[in-house]
C-alpha cells in the first residue's frame, strides 16, 4: 500500500470566526488546512483554525521527541487568513523552523504585512520576538517550490529554468501557485503534488460565467479540490431577505465551485470559506443541493480528514474519507 497524502481541515469559516451553538457542526474558526505528505507538514493559511493545529503539532513534537518543521502557504493576507498566526504556539518555540510563503507582488510584502499586523500597539510582541526560526519566501506564479530533504528542505525554482527539476523527485513535494484576480487584491491558489497525488486549494475566489477556465486548467486532474463556496445562490444574486447581493465580492457559490471541479475533472470537491452568518442548517442545505450536481462533494467542517490514495475507508461524518470510494457521509 502506498503512503497516502493526508488533508485535515482546522478552519473552514470565511471572513471572521463565529463561536456559538449554531456552528457546532461545521465549526466557526477561519481558514486553515493541514497537509501531511511523507515527512512534510504543509499548512494552508493561518486563520484561527491554526491555533488548534499548533497545539496538536506541539503534542506530536513532544511525543515523537523531534522539533517542528513546517511550510506555511498564505493564499493572501486578508485578516481571516492571518489572524491565528500570533497564537500559533510552535512559532514561539526556538527549535521550530518555519518556511512562510506568500505573494511576491510587492517587495517583502509577506514579512512586512505580518510585521505590521503583529507588533505593538496591535499586538504586544513582534514577529522577531516569536522565538522560532522563520524564513520568508515571496512567490510568483512562475515559481515551483520543492519541499524535502533531497533539496535541503526548500528549493524555489522558476518554471522551465535551465537547471531543470531536482534529480529524484520521488520523495519531494511540489507546490505550484496560480495568481488569481478573482478576489480583491488578488490571491494565490496552490497545487500540491506528491507521488502522483494532487490537491488544489482555491479559497477566496469568485467564479466567472461559464467557469474560471484558467483555474480549471490549473486544477486539472486533482484528486481533491478545495474551493470557496461562501454564498448560497440566492444570497449571491440578492434574493435572500436581509442580505445584500455579493457579486464582485470575491467569493463563489457551490455551483461555481462545481463548474470548476467538473471542468478540471477533479475527483472530489470540498467546499470551504463558509459565510459566517450561516448557521449549520443553511450550510447543510447548500451541501445537499450541491450533491445533486456533483455527488463526490461535501461542505468542509473542522476535523474533516481526507486521505488521498489510501485503501482504508472512514464510515462517518467525523471519520477520514477515502477518495477511491463513493461519499459515505
Ligand atoms: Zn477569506
Ligand atoms: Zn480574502
Amino acid at each position: 500500500m502506498t503512503e497516502p497524502m493526508r488533508v485535515k481541515f482546522w478552519g473552514v469559516r470565511g471572513s471572521h470566526p463565529v463561536p456559538g451553538g449554531g456552528t457546532l457542526l461545521y465549526g466557526g474558526n477561519t481558514s486553515c488546512v493541514e497537509v501531511q505528505a511523507g515527512s512534510q507538514t504543509i499548512i494552508l493559511d493561518a486563520g484561527t483554525g491554526i491555533i488548534g493545529l499548533g497545539r496538536e503539532m506541539l503534542r506530536r513534537s513532544f511525543a515523537e521527541k523531534r522539533p517542528i518543521e513546517a511550510s506555511l502557504f498564505f493564499s493572501h493576507l486578508h485578516h481571516d487568513h492571518t489572524q491565528g498566526f500570533p497564537f500559533f504556539t510552535p512559532a514561539f518555540v526556538p527549535s521550530t523552523r518555519l518556511h512562510l510563503f506568500g505573494t511576491a507582488i510587492l517587495e517583502r510584502a509577506l514579512e512586512d504585512v505580518l510585521n505590521s499586523n503583529f507588533s505593538p500597539p496591535s499586538f504586544p510582541i513582534t514577529l522577531q520576538e516569536m522565538g522560532s526560526a522563520k524564513t520568508f519566501h515571496g512567490l510568483r506564479d512562475t515559481n515551483v517550490v520543492w519541499l524535502g530533504q533531497a533539496v535541503g528542505g526548500v528549493r524555489v525554482d522558476e518554471v522551465g529554468q535551465a537547471s531543470g527539476a531536482p534529480a529524484n523527485t520521488e520523495d519531494l513535494v511540489q507546490v505550484r501557485c496560480l495568481r488569481s484576480y478573482a478576489h480583491p487584491g488578488g490571491v494565490l491558489i496552490y497545487r500540491i503534488e506528491w507521488r502522483g497525488k494532487v490537491l488544489v486549494y482555491a479559497t477566496d475566489t469568485e467564479g466567472y460565467v461559464g467557469t474560471d477556465h484558467r483555474l480549471a486548467k490549473f486544477a486539472q486532474g486533482a484528486d481533491l479540490l478545495i474551493h470557496d463556496a461562501q454564498y448560497a445562490d440566492e444570497h449571491y444574486n440578492g434574493c435572500m431577505v436581509g442580505f445584500p447581493a455579493t457579486q464582485g465580492w470575491g467569493h463563489s457559490t457551490a455551483a461555481m465551485a462545481i463548474e470548476v471541479a467538473q471542468s478540471a475533472g477533479a475527483k472530489r470537491l470540498v467546499l470551504t470559506h463558509h459565510e459566517p452568518q450561516y448557521e449549520d442548517e443553511t450550510i447543510q442545505a447548500i451541501e445537499r443541493r450541491a450533491r445533486d450536481c456533483f455527488p463526490n462533494l461535501q461542505a468542509g467542517f473542522e476535523g474533516l480528514e481526507v486521505i488521498i490514495g489510501a485503501e482504508q475507508v472512514g464510515q462517518s461524518h467525523l471519520q477520514p474519507i477515502c477518495l477511491d470510494t463513493p461519499a459515505l457521509v
